[in-house]
């Protein structure tokens, strides 16, 4: 079952806060600074049936999102939210919904919209501070983002908190735990938000902070022999990347020689990558790898296709096909090693919660929910043509997250900070068709490029750097001949979220020197450029 694992593990054994996400651009924020005061917290869609959980959260959190409560087709929250008896925190639409559940004509359009900065001022009723506001000094700046307010005060609720232009900044119930903000505490424009979800989560709902990796290692492996058995088998396939190197290292912590991990060389990985791919997983973490050099058949199926569509599911399509192979021949030993004896049953995947969040978020009445699956296409042709359960433990984890457990369990820096890597190689990253001369050539203006931003120290603050080839040919002069060769494109990107990035900054000095390595030491090239285009209107890869 997709992800079932995951979820669990998660829920079972943290303290959890859910959020219900009513489509804010910020609802991810809530569960991210929840997570940074090492509480769990979960994102599920406002259209959540309560009744349906298969967990008892400690507190609930409804977002905000860009509808107005009263109007037809928005989306409302399952009543039963007031029967769990746990606390409830509204923020923004979250508390207007709140305020809505109670009498449809405490909320109306204002006449005065508010975005961006507004001054709070706590109300500390008979010198008595509201829990919420615990700790926290009586004035600050608050982000704001709304058009709609309260009308007035919800039967039962007090005014916590003013600002100049909404009279309910912030309420509480008199005698239940429930709370709503009209402004935004998850986003850093708001002073102390962070304290206020703290006194909600912590004061309120009395969550444990102990959402930390070395709690979640120690579940995650409790969870993965439970699920697994004591004979099943898993299967995965690897890239040397470190979301997949940390699932595998889990994977092998809990359930040893078991775990079977299978690098498929496609003929367009990095310089000696799939050597340092042995030495990391099978050499330095003891993990289970095979290793399938299937170059050579990609190379040749590459040959003659220019579109960056067509090379990419060609490289995918062919990718399944050698995995599938793969996967049938360690079957067959497997069956016949008395040692593993048991049946491969699980193919792993290594999904991290913004896929989850991704496909969960509430996107309007209108739009359909995506399934939590991801679509690659090799977990729907392993568990339709395999037969084989989806196991995904990292799918509750933030990529910041996967590096810390990567750190608790003993992987490399290096590795754990390492810049993703598309899934085609380096076939995206040479425009127009693949042949081996230019593989070679990407390969090792690559190499230079890294090695030099490495050096330079430079390489943890860029987010995504590679050297690519365009295969239009430059003049150059070398040796006083006059040459053709192709154009390197060098590109350095820093993002947080990869949905928008900008060119990074290198010294002139560092380009110049890359510059002169490479048109020295690739044969082949004689220009280099470096790509400022942002993202938009760019994009990370060049293909
Ligand atoms: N649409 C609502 C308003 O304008 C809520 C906005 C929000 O949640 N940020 O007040």
């Amino acid at each position: 079952m997709a992800g079932e694992l995951g979820e669990a593990m998660a829920h079972s054994a943290f303290d959890t806060i859910l959020v219900l996400d009513f489509g804010s651009q910020y609802t991810h924020l809530i569960t991210r600074r929840l997570r940074e005061l090492n509480v769990f917290s979960e994102m599920l869609p406002c259209t959540q049936k309560l009744s349906e959980l298969k967990f008892v959260p400690k507190g609930i959190i409804l977002s905000g999102g860009p509808y107005s409560v009263y109007e037809e087709g928005s989306p409302h929250v399952d009543p039963a939210v007031f029967d769990l008896n746990v606390p409830i925190l509204g923020i923004c639409y979250g508390m207007q919904e709140l305020a809505y559940r109670l009498n449809p004509d405490n909320v109306v359009a204002g006449t005065h919209r508010e975005y961006g900065h507004a001054m709070l001022k706590a109300q500390s009723a008979g010198g008595h501070v509201d829990r919420l506001f615990e700790g926290i000094e009586d004035s600050m700046r608050v982000w704001m983002s709304h058009g709609d307010k309260l009308a007035k005060l919800p039967d039962g609720f007090h005014t916590v908190a003013t600002s100049d232009n909404s009279e309910y900044a912030a309420i509480g119930h008199e005698s239940k735990p429930i709370y709503g903000l009209q402004f935004h505490p998850e986003v850093t424009h708001t002073q102390n938000g962070t304290a206020l979800l703290k006194n909600f989560a912590v004061g309120i709902c009395a969550c444990k902070q102990d959402w930390t990796m070395q709690k979640f290692l120690e579940e995650a492996i409790a969870q993965i022999r439970h699920t697994v058995g004591d004979k099943g088998q898993v299967l995965a396939a690897v890239s040397g990347g470190v979301d997949s190197t940390v699932a595998a290292k889990l994977m092998k912590e809990a359930i040893g020689s078991r775990f079977w991990a299978v690098l498929v060389n496609n003929g367009v990985m990095r310089l000696n990558e799939c050597e340092q791919v042995q030495r990391d997983l099978s050499e330095a973490l003891g993990i289970n790898l095979t290793i399938v050099d299937a170059s050579q058949r990609f190379l040749d199926g590459l040959k003659g296709i220019d579109d960056p569509e067509k090379k990419r599911k060609f490289i995918g399509g062919k990718f399944i096909d050698i995995f599938e192979e793969e996967a049938i021949k360690i079957e067959e030993a497997a069956a016949h090693d008395p040692t593993k004896a048991g049946k491969i049953e699980f193919f792993m995947q290594g999904t991290l919660y913004p896929d989850v969040i991704e496909s969960l978020s509430f996107k309007g009445p209108s739009a359909t929910i995506k399934t939590h699956h991801n679509v690659g296409g090799l977990p729907a042709r392993m568990a339709n043509g395999q037969g084989l359960k989806l196991i995904e433990p990292l799918r509750s984890l933030y990529k910041d997250e996967v590096r810390a457990l990567g750190r608790a369990l003993g992987i490399r820096e290096e590795l754990v900070m390492r810049h993703p890597f598309p899934g085609p190689g380096i076939a995206v990253r040479i425009l127009g068709e693949v042949t081996p001369e230019k593989v070679e050539i990407a390969r090792k203006a690559d190499h230079i490029f890294i090695s030099e931003i490495r050096k330079a120290g430079l390489y943890d603050q860029i987010s995504q750097a590679y050297a690519a080839v365009d295969p239009s040919r430059a003049v150059g002069v070398m040796g006083d001949k006059r040459v053709y060769g192709y154009i390197i494109v060098l590109r350095a990107v820093t993002t947080t979220d990869y949905m928008t990035a900008e060119a990074f900054n290198f010294p002139w000095d560092f380009l110049q020197r890359v510059m002169n390595r490479i048109v020295n030491e690739v044969h082949g090239v004689c220009r280099v450029v470096y790509d400022v285009t942002s993202k938009p209107p760019g994009t990370i890869e060049l293909e």
